[in-house]
């Protein structure tokens, strides 16, 4: 099965509009396709109806901001209703405060010469609630202020770093329970861009799993070979189902397309297997 369960549209940080990932999925061979922007659901339709109509089966899907244990750590969802009330609210709770984020980064970015940087992100927004880094470094490589985006995040915008403003995001266990009492699965994302040292890795996972989570994401566009071999063990050690998903935003920046990368490894259960009930078929 070429499931690919983690990508971006212009309601997030994409570049791409949802029915043109679709086609791209398509294209390139993908069965099982979910779009996950962060923290927003306004996508899911259109990305359905464009899946099924291009005969592709679909997972409604997102990515949740959280911060634990002072990072922020991001927990997708998939196959949950996309009109459950509570992870609606949730989700635009999650969302609030980004605009005063991105301004504050704005004044930050002024300190170290670079004016004007709120503006130019802005012109990158395709969501005005969901402004966010990527948007900034678009900016920043438009005017030529850095090469590219891999130059922007190493540059400015992280910790330590011109243009990084800290920011409190979802708690894990609310992430976890929004996304588990519309009936979806939690899911880890792309765990090794945490940096998280082997004892926080274990708390993470271990606090994930107590709050329902049931899925970790093994194969992904930030995870190299030996990843895949050291997420495939954490997987059965937790007990985890294993996702996979290129976490693509767009052809310009994206390493990693849709469903291209390698496949799971046989000894994992994939989260599609344990969300059959949850796939939107083609009819
Ligand atoms: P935000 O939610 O505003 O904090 O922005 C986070 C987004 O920035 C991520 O979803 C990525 O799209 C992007 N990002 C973060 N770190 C990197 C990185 N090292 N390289 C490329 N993109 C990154
Ligand atoms: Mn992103
Ligand atoms: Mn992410
Ligand atoms: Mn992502």
């Amino acid at each position: 099965m070429n499931a690919d369960l983690h990508c971006h549209s212009v309601v997030s940080d994409g570049t791409l509009e949802p029915e043109a990932l679709a086609a791209r999925a398509k294209a390139n061979g993908v069965e099982l396709w979910a779009l996950t922007d962060h923290d927003e659901i306004g996508g899911q339709h259109r990305a359905r109806d464009a899946a099924l109509a291009l005969d592709m089966a679909y997972l409604t899907g997102t990515e949740i901001s959280v911060t634990f244990a002072g990072t922020t750590v991001h927990i997708v969802g998939l196959g949950f209703d996309a009109d459950d009330a509570a992870l609606i609210a949730g989700l635009a709770a999650t969302r609030g405060g980004r605009r005063e984020r991105a301004m504050e980064m704005g004044t930050e970015l002024a300190k170290v010469g670079i004016h004007g940087a709120y503006e130019g992100a802005l012109k990158y927004v395709g969501n005005p609630e969901l402004i966010s880094r990527t948007h900034f470094a678009r900016h920043l490589v438009e005017s030529r202020v850095c090469q590219d985006t891999q130059e922007v995040f190493r540059r400015f915008l992280v910790e330590g770093k011109p243009g990084y403003v800290p920011h409190r995001w979802a708690t894990l266990r609310d992430a976890v329970h929004w996304i588990t009492g519309a009936g979806g699965m939690a899911v880890i994302a792309h765990p090794v861009r945490y940096n998280f040292t082997a004892t926080e890795e274990y708390a993470l996972f271990t606090e994930f799993k107590a709050h329902g989570g049931e899925g970790v994401e093994v194969v992904t566009g930030s995870h190299n070979p030996s990843d895949y071999v050291k997420y495939t063990d954490s997987a059965l050690e937790f007990d985890l189902c294993a996702s996979r998903g290129a976490d693509f935003h767009s052809p310009e920046e994206s390493h990693a397309d849709l469903g291209t990368l390698p496949e799971l490894s046989a000894r994992l259960r994939p989260v599609w297997e344990a969300l059959h009930d949850r796939v939107q078929l083609p009819s």
